[in-house]
């Protein structure tokens, strides 16, 4: 046999962690690296944050799950506090990001079929990630992820992202839903303009569509605002969330508004562990500690700091990189080359955990709660690993 016994879907790395110390990994050989990938913008306090960790294990050793037919008192409590804090009247928790947008998907069908009407088809936006699951790899056109699992779902159309003529010209009498991630960030680290953003709003109202956000990456304070939008000044009729909203436990969330969630009624979606006692204890422990203007005021000052730091920086090396492009502290540095191999040398010659993204982007998603010595040593590793790289070949 020479299959792994974890199923060999993924490039794994040398890299293995055992222990996580705030912004730091530790490796199974006693390696120490920068945690700048946070496990893909989920650790957003860091390891072994102490509120989030003895919210855990309290809530482990009292409960971890019961079934959604009882009653959640940890669930409306959890429930409430995104309902005051965001334009959502209300919530289905997930266990995952995709479950979150498959969760969207549903309710926005849901909402014009349970009115009578067929519409069905949801407008995306070209380089997009929305998940792994059936209907969140044919939400997105990127055909590396379709490639062995046809037939994909149907009803989706692709248009360009930013491109605001072109979701237009794609409306027509079956649109359901537009669905676009107002920061790509597998795409690229890509912020949607502001035109855009208030464009897909004004269009969704003007041709009773709704808007639909996948802010699975760009959520939870990452941007400086608790959601991406709120930098747009506009409000989703739905969206999904996840990544960070557990600061590392599994979970996601479909929000809504109580028009969008019309066609959700008793026995339409269900999900066995979603929103279960010990998620949202975790979720409640993230929210006591980001959901303020204080800790999201810090994301953007030292979000701030770290751009100009890697933008004075990659002054330095022209012919290497070419730019920073993103908001608060999801950072995309855009290279002139391929950036995997890069990604690969910082991590293994320098101790720095980065991840790459489409477009020859290097993405840069430390926790939120980083200080200024964790930005000096970051630009300490990134530089001494742009000053021996050698690019392969290409
Ligand atoms: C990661 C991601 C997802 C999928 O989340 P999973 O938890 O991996 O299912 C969906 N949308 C966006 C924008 C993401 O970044």
């Amino acid at each position: 046999m020479t299959i792994t016994p974890l199923m060999p879907v993924y490039p794994r790395c040398g890299f293995r962690p055992v222990r996580g110390e705030g912004a730091w990994l530790i490796s199974e050989d006693g390696s120490r690296a920068l945690d700048f990938a946070s496990g893909i913008a989920v650790n957003l306090l860091g390891h072994g944050h102490p509120h989030l960790t003895q919210a855990i294990q309290e809530q482990a050793a009292t409960l971890m799950h019961v079934s959604n037919l009882y009653g959640s008192p940890q669930g409306e409590i959890f429930a409430q506090r995104l309902v005051d804090t965001t334009f959502a009247d209300t919530v289905f928790f997930t266990n995952s990001g995709a479950e979150a947008v498959e969760c969207a998907i549903k309710a926005a069908r849901a909402y014009h079929q349970s009115q009578g009407s067929d519409r069905f088809e949801i407008i995306t936006f070209k380089n997009a990630f929305h998940g792994r699951t059936m209907a969140t790899i044919s939400a997105s056109n990127q055909e590396k992820m379709h490639h062995g699992f046809s037939p994909l779902l149907n009803g989706f159309r692709y248009v360009d992202f930013d491109d605001l003529e072109g979701a237009k010209a794609a409306i027509n009498e079956n649109t359901a839903a537009f669905l676009v991630e107002p920061i790509q960030g597998e795409g690229g680290v890509r912020p949607a303009s502001d035109a855009f953003m208030k464009g897909l709003r004004e269009l969704a109202d003007e041709h009773g569509i709704l808007l639909v956000l996948d802010e699975v990456q760009c959520g939870v304070a990452r941007t400086g605002a608790l959601y991406a939008h709120e930098l747009y000044g506009i409000t989703p009729d739905i969206m999904a969330s996840a990544k960070g909203i557990g600061g590392g436990f599994p979970f996601g969330a479909c929000l809504a508004t109580e028009e969008a969630a019309r066609g959700m009624v008793v026995g339409t979606h269900g999900s066995t562990y979603g929103g279960n006692p010990l998620a949202m204890a975790a979720g409640n422990a993230v929210w006591d500690v980001v959901a303020n203007d204080e800790f999201l005021e810090h994301v953007r000052t030292i979000g701030e700091k770290l751009r100009a730091a890697i933008e004075q920086f990659i002054g330095n090396y022209p012919d290497l990189f070419t730019g920073v492009r993103g908001k608060g502290l999801m950072l995309g540095i855009t290279m002139t080359r391929e950036t995997r191999s890069f990604v690969a040398h910082l991590r293994d010659n320098h101790g720095l955990l980065t991840v790459a993204a489409g477009d020859n982007t290097l993405r840069v998603l430390p926790p939120l709660n980083i200080d200024e010595g964790h930005i000096a040593t970051f630009i300490e590793k990134l530089s001494a690993g742009a000053a021996d790289y050698e690019a392969p070949e290409s």
